[in-house]
């Protein structure tokens, strides 16, 4: 015999954190809410293990960057699980789950029994080896994932003060902990493949401004080119890396930033699966009326590009986690999710935004020698995506609306040489309820308006508090 709760989330990360404090406020009881966690502590923000948690002075520690801080909402500690008769079974990995009988199996050996399930698994880091490269087992080969390996990379850190790191992988994990290397006086070098970094977001002119600024930093790049092994000593450490150029770097430190893997294991054969996570509809529902999928594990349809997508960022976490909770507590009063892709990160004194989607052509703008620089993406006559450096609270709401927005386009230059007054007029306009045609602007730019008027009424108060919450991430220089 084991436990029972009505609804149970399994897994402990962003969106089980989210998704308790929507229970709660939805009206869950007490007893009838659990959330089983591998980790050892209560749901946290995960970005600030590659921020806040590496500084070298002051750095952020639990239980200060427990979920939901990061969104300015209370911070939920276990005191407050407790208190709410929610049951925080930590440190326990389910190791298999029967979705027909509702029913899962602890690695523990319990069995707990839900009427609804929502998982939240998250993903995993990608080892070397599943790239055929020996050595993640080395005390000084660090991963960045969870705070287990946030607490071993600030131990080695510690140890190789003003030694040398190498740095495995060009996207945000290789990027952010460059920077934490670089802030705690580590000589560091950025290994990557790509002709350039961020190469799954960033234009080769977006890309040159950080690495310019990395450099300046101290920060070394190689790119174009892969680890292939490791030199280790006597005692098993690594010594230094050999790239495929035929190059070695001496290490003291390896961070390795070479993707994600969804947790979905334990439910192949058991729920529809798509883009690598699990198929939910726009209630967050999978195949299995009675199980709900949230956060980065979730594909989920993106209504704004009308397709399934995957998500690896904190804002679709916590906006899907929130959703699903609705969706199970009140089905008649929720919609289908309509959510703005959005995500940010900040490294050293820089602070970027992104909003929708980096597909079709991309029309830079603003002084990249000033520090307020952006593009935006155009697709098939349509602004789809909007980038942002060092943007006001106003600008980042701009470009969040005028994303969310799509409004038509047919001069690229003509966008370029707007700039934000682009997205700031558009977001400024009112929007009319119903559609017109075409709202010719006075430098001659088509914005033709609102097919998607829908848009801007569904979507005013979801872009409003993304970019609400976005500038109070990006301004108050928060270190999660
Ligand atoms: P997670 O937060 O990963 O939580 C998954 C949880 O499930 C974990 O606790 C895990 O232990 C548990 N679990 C998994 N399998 C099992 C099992 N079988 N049994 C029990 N428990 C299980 N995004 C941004 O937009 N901006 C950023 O700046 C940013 N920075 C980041 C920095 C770092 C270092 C990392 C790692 C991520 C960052 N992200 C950032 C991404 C963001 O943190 C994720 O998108 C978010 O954490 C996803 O939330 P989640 O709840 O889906 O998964």
């Amino acid at each position: 015999m084991g436990r029972a709760f009505v609804y149970v989330i399994l897994g402990g990360g962003v969106a089980a954190g989210y998704a308790a404090l929507e229970f709660t406020r939805k009206g869950v009881s007490p007893g009838e809410l659990c959330i089983i966690s591998e980790e050892p502590v209560a749901p946290y923000e995960r970005p600030a293990l590659s921020k806040g948690f590496l500084l070298p002075e002051s750095p952020a520690r639990l239980p200060s960057f427990h979920t939901c801080v990061g969104a300015n909402e209370e911070r939920l500690t276990p005191k407050w699980y407790k208190e709410h008769g929610i049951e925080l079974v930590l440190g326990t990995r389910v190791k298999s789950v029967d979705v027909r009988r509702k029913k899962l199996l602890t690695a523990t050996g319990e069995t707990i029994s839900y009427k609804i399930l929502l998982i939240a698994t998250g993903a995993r880091a990608l080892k070397l080896e599943e790239f055929g490269v020996d050595g993640s087992e080395a005390e000084n080969v660090c991963y960045l994932r969870d705070l287990a390996d946030a607490n071993g990379l600030v131990n080695v850190m510690q140890s190789c003060s003003s030694g040398n790191a190498v740095v495995i992988g060009g996207g945000y994990i290789g990027m952010e902990c460059a920077a934490s290397l670089a802030i705690n006086k580590i000589n560091v070098t950025l290994v990557f493949p790509e002709v350039h970094c961020m190469a799954r977001l960033f234009t080769p002119k977006i890309a040159s401004y950080y690495e310019e600024y990395y450099q300046s930093k101290g920060v070394k790049f190689v790119k174009g080119t892969v680890l292939t092994s490791f030199e280790f000593d006597s005692s098993g450490k690594v010594m230094a890396v050999n790239l495929r150029d035929g190059s070695q770097l001496p290490a003291d430190l390896v961070v390795v930033g070479i993707g994600i893997r969804p947790n979905t294991s334990l439910f192949e054969g058991q729920l529809t699966l798509e883009k690598g996570g699990i198929k939910v509809n726009g209630k967050m529902q999978t195949s299995n009326d009675s199980v709900y999928a949230v956060g980065d594990v979730a594909a989920f349809p993106v209504k704004l590009f009308g397709e399934t997508r995957r998500l690896e960022h904190v804002d679709s976490a916590r906006k899907s986690a929130k959703h699903a909770v609705a969706a199970i507590m009140e089905p008649k009063k929720s919609g289908e999710f309509d959510y703005l892709p959005f995500f940010y990160s900040r490294v050293f004194g820089l602070s970027w935004q992104f909003y929708g989607d980096n597909v079709g052509e991309a029309v830079h703008f603003g002084d990249y020698s000033s520090g307020t620089f952006g593009a935006y993406w155009i697709s098939k006559g349509h602004l789809v995506g909007s980038f942002l450096e060092g943007g006001t609270k106003e600008e980042y709401e701009a470009i969040a609306k005028a994303t969310s927005l799509k409004p038509p386009v047919e001069d690229l230059a003509e966008l370029g040489q707007q700039g934000l007054n682009f997205a700031l007029t558009i977001s400024k306009k009112p929007q009319p309820a119903l559609p017109i045609e075409v709202i010719r602007s006075t430098s001659g730019l088509v914005l033709e308006k609102p097919v998607y008027a829908w848009h801007a009424a569904a979507g005013l108060v979801l872009t409003a508090s993304i970019a609400g919450f976005a500038y109070w991430y990006g301004r108050r220089r928060r270190r999660w």
